[in-house]
């Protein structure tokens, strides 16, 4: 008889997008590795434009919130800033991740971080922004707008 391999510890979040990004949706998974957290997002219907020197990248970021509500100026303000338990300057976030590349509204990417646990992810959010993530303005990227957002369940 094979022997099934030990369980992975792995987390789920399932991406909706805000009222203005109604066809946005995807999903994020986090596989606990030995050595650090596999994260594999799949996410269709992101904005684009047909100009080929505007393909759409998009930040992507684990924030520290964990609800995927907000208001009427941010339907994501209840997620938080980014994960941060070290207390480090952005991009050194623990919840800071590479960004998403739009290819005519879909993106996959897939990264492998020892910045943080599975089980100390679960119940925070994964959030997707509308620019890019330039990688120094403090506190967040100048990554403008939060599009998108799903609670990470264990
Ligand atoms: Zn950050």
């Amino acid at each position: 008889m094979v022997k099934r391999k030990a369980m992975r510890v792995q987390a789920l979040a399932e991406v909706r997008g805000s009222s203005k990004y109604p066809e946005l949706r995807g999903k994020v998974t986090l596989t606990q590795m030995t050595n650090g957290v596999l994260v594999t997002a799949e996410v269709f219907g992101l904005p684009y434009k047909a100009d080929k020197c505007s393909n759409g990248i998009f930040a992507f970021h684990i924030h520290s919130g964990g609800s995927c509500s907000g208001n009427g100026e941010d339907p994501f303000a209840n997620t938080d800033g980014h994960y941060n338990p070290n207390n480090c300057p952005h991009p050194y976030h623990a919840g800071d991740l590479p960004p998403l590349f739009g290819n005519k509204g879909y993106a996959y990417m897939s990264v492998f971080t020892d910045r943080f646990t599975v089980k100390e992810i679960i119940g925070k959010t994964v959030v997707i922004h509308s620019r890019y993530d330039d990688f120094s303005t403090q506190p967040a990227g100048n990554a403008g707008e939060k599009i998108a957002c799903g609670v990470i369940r264990g």
